[in-house]
Order: C-alpha cells, then sequence, then structure tokens
C-alpha cells in the first residue's frame, strides 16, 4: 500500500470511529490507567505498531498511546522487546547510556527520517537485568543498536518528552516459542521496580498481503480472533503454542518477528493482572493493531 493510500485510509477510518470498536474502548482504557495506583507495579503491554508513519500521521491508534502515556502511572524506565532488532543466536540488551535513533525503513516521508527521539538508556538497569536473569546470557550492546521504529514510533507518541529511560531486548530467532514466553517470565520481577514491559509487533502481521481496498482478509480476521480468545480465557499457553493453527498461523505470519513480543508481554503477567484490549482494528487488509494491557 502506497503511503498516500494508507493515510486515505486512516482518515476514512477517523471519520467513521468505527474501526475501532467506537471511542469507548479507549474510554475505557484510560478509565482503567486512571486507576491505577503509583505503586501498583508497572504494567506490560503489546502494542501493535503497524506502519512507521503513524509516528508523525494523525491517526487513533497514536491517540490510544498518548492517552495510555498520559494516564498511566509514570514507569521508572521501559524495556521493549520489538519485531525488529533479529539477532539470531543470542539474546541482547542495549547498554548505552544515549541509544540513535535507528531509521530501520525507506521510501516515507522525510520528516520521518529525521524524526529523533532521544530518550536516554541505562546501562546500570540492562547491567542489572542481564546479571539478574543468568540464563539464557544475555549480551550487553553500547554501540551497535539503539531504538528501532518498533519502539520509538510509540514512545515518540506515548512519551512525547524523552526523558524516561529506554532499553531494548532482541529477538533470538532460533529459539523456541517457549523460551521467548520463558524469557518473558523472567523479566516480569521488574514490574515491582517500575520497570513496564513493552512487546511491540502486530497480532496478525503479512506484509505481502497487504491491499489498498483496505479489505480484510477473512483468515486475519479469524486469527485474530481466535488468539484474542484464548487470551480472554487466559490460555495463554495456545497463544505459545499458536503454529498448531496451522496454515492460519501461517498465513497471519509467514515470518514470525511481529508475533514474538507477544509472547515476552505474556510471559511478564502477573496472576491478579487485569487483561484489556485496545486498538482492536484490522488495517491494510492483513495487519491486526490489536493490543493489549496487562495491570
Ligand atoms: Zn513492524
Amino acid at each position: 500500500m502506497k503511503r498516500r493510500d494508507l493515510i486515505t485510509a486512516l482518515a476514512a477510518m477517523m471519520a467513521s470511529g468505527a474501526a475501532l470498536g467506537g471511542r469507548s474502548s479507549i474510554d475505557k482504557l484510560v478509565d482503567i490507567a486512571r486507576q491505577l495506583p503509583s505503586s501498583a507495579p508497572a504494567p506490560a503491554l503489546f502494542i501493535g505498531h503497524g506502519s512507521p508513519i503513524y509516528a508523525i500521521t494523525p491517526n487513533p491508534f497514536a491517540d490510544s498511546w498518548y492517552k495510555l502515556g498520559l494516564h498511566l502511572p509514570r514507569p521508572s524506565a521501559i524495556v521493549v522487546i520489538s519485531a525488529h532488532w533479529l539477532t539470531p543466536g543470542q539474546t541482547m540488551l542495549t547498554a548505552m547510556s544515549r541509544p540513535e535513533t535507528i531509521h530501520d525503513f525507506y521510501g516515507f516521508p522525510k520528516a520521518l527520517h529525521n524524526k529523533q527521539y532521544p530518550a536516554p538508556g541505562s546501562p546500570a538497569l540492562a547491567e542489572g537485568i542481564a546479571d539478574a536473569i543468568r540464563q539464557p546470557d544475555i549480551w550487553l550492546d553500547e554501540s551497535e543498536w539503539g531504538l528501532d521504529h518498533g519502539t520509538w514510533s510509540v514512545l515518540s507518541q506515548m512519551y512525547p518528552v524523552p526523558n524516561i529511560p529506554v532499553i531494548q531486548l532482541s529477538l533470538d530467532t532460533t529459539q523456541s516459542h517457549q523460551f521467548h514466553f520463558n524469557l518473558g517470565r523472567k523479566l516480569r520481577f521488574l514490574r515491582q521496580r517500575g520497570v513496564m514491559i513493552i512487546g511491540s509487533g502486530n497480532l496478525v502481521h503479512n506484509l505481502r498481503e497487504t491491499r489498498r481496498d483496505n479489505k480484510i482478509y477473512g483468515w486475519a480476521e479469524e486469527f485474530d480472533r481466535r488468539i484474542a480468545g484464548f487470551l480472554r480465557d487466559g490460555n495463554w499457553q495456545a497463544a505459545v503454542d499458536f503454529r498448531e493453527l496451522g496454515k492460519l498461523s501461517y498465513l497471519a505470519h509467514p515470518t514470525e518477528e511481529h508475533y514474538l513480543p507477544l509472547l515476552y508481554t505474556l510471559g511478564a503477567a502477573r496472576e491478579q493482572d487485569q487483561l484489556h484490549f485496545f486498538n482492536e482494528a484490522l488495517v491494510e487488509g492483513a495487519i491486526s493493531m490489536r493490543s493489549l494491557l496487562l495491570s
């Protein structure tokens, strides 16, 4: 889909207001966010980031990100597991004090390519996480990566003033689905320390099948609905074992990198967390923006 088509589709979506299940789901989310005491553990989120253009174009998804940032208790730091940092064979954490804003896309407006999100990192926190986890070995990255668009396109809307330390954790794509869930579980302790965990991907993500007319594929809707059902039922193992859905799962995710961040978010869940969906919409035929808050 060309950028202009995307913006037209977004405008239509905003005009209809129906794509996100009406305003009520966002308003409800704001109420939930407002009611969280500042002493509560930081939430874990999975955020469908979609196109990088959402970082600079008015759109209903970024509106939700902004409202969440406004109303959730302010985290002490944020750890993001982005679909866009793949390190086959090892797991890495950014450990620089000033992570670079990475523009890992092409063909978008200059304003997007020039956009900066100069949030600080936290080498001390990165080191503390690597020490606490032990298994697997977590490698500290002091110069290679930074913040990719899976992170900054969302955070620049959620926390427009970039003064909360942000760390990225990479995806070792050679590992099993259970490994990613288990590593999410090992990150859970951070929430007690006020560190927000964000998995940033998309619940359905098939770029080869995106379409201009914005008609949603039946298989995209079905996969989105099936996974949402597993999550509503608290059946997270079924979400971990999503390939058991067979062909449907391969249509929704020909590759896995946009799904795997969800497993970290689920792993980081606490027994007493409530699950709230937001941005429940499919766009461009084959992308689900469905997101979730666990708090
Ligand atoms: Zn992406």
